[in-house]
């Protein structure tokens, strides 16, 4: 059984905004805290993907930096398509990571960029007017992760589900911001070991809840590895959480 856990993280130099980075740090720290071998592996445009991948992570970027990296994520579709459909890999996309695994995204000036047509949802963006993006705080009441979720959201983008067999559902509802778009209420996607979100901010230090779940669907932990990760103490970050969303949610009083 291995005990190294290898994350490819897909065009850092781009697609990392918001403290995504973070989430690398966050895994990392996990990681280290149960005795696995965290192995970190950027891939930039041009570069081929490594052998070995546990869990991809994608984050998000501006409509410029999504236009710029998508031919060469165009030629690493069938690649990532198998290893997530079929060998069941783990990914977190973020933001315009999660609008590239949707089978498009069209820009507010029209622009199609075209996705990994991974999960099923399609984007476009109103306009481009600021009035219109969704900015701020995101509050998500998750049935999925047994929890309340926070990050922060900054998106022209309006998210979509499509019809399909891939049987996706939601991370939950939002109770404060937007998520996936502005009018349904809902936040995010997750099918198999795919998780696609709009939290930015960076998302797993702020739920560890979601850290322990991708580390436990992806990595091949021992029963000690896997005990030691199910009790890791996360009160702290909690506590944090509560405090937050009692502020964020103040106004719905
Ligand atoms: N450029 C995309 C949008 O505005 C994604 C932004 C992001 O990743 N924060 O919708």
């Amino acid at each position: 059984m291995s005990s190294n856990y290898h994350v490819t993280h897909l065009y850092p130099d781009q697609m990392s905004i918001y403290g995504d980075y973070g989430n690398i740090l966050t895994l990392k720290y996990f990681c280290e805290r149960i005795g696995l071998n965290f192995i970190y592996q950027p891939i930039g445009i041009g570069q081929e993907l490594p052998q070995i991948t546990h869990l991809y992570f994608f984050g998000g970027g501006q409509d410029k930096e999504q236009m710029l990296i998508y031919p060469d994520l165009l030629t690493k579709q069938a690649r990532i398509a198998d290893d997530l459909l079929v060998k069941n890999i783990g990914m977190l996309a973020i933001c315009g990571g999660y609008q590239a695994l949707g089978s498009e995204f069209i820009t507010g000036q029209n622009q199609a960029i075209p996705g990994l047509k991974i999960l099923p949802v399609t984007t476009s963006a109103p306009n481009t007017n600021i009035t219109s993006r969704a900015i701020g705080n995101l509050v998500v009441e998750s049935e999925f992760f047994g929890t309340t979720l926070i990050g922060f959201e900054n998106h022209s983008g309006q998210t979509y589900f499509v019809d399909s067999d891939i049987k996706c559902q939601p991370i939950g509802k939002v109770l404060v911001g937007y998520g996936n778009n502005m009018e349904q209420q809902l936040e995010g996607c997750i099918y198999g070991n795919i998780i696609g979100t709009y939290m930015h901010g960076p998302i797993l230090p702020k739920n560890p809840e979601i850290t322990k779940w991708l580390i436990t669907r992806t990595a091949s932990l021992d029963p000690q590895q896997l005990h030691k990760l199910q009790n890791l103490n996360t009160s702290l970050e909690s506590k944090t959480r509560r405090e937050l969303i009692n502020h964020f949610t103040e106004n719905l009083k």
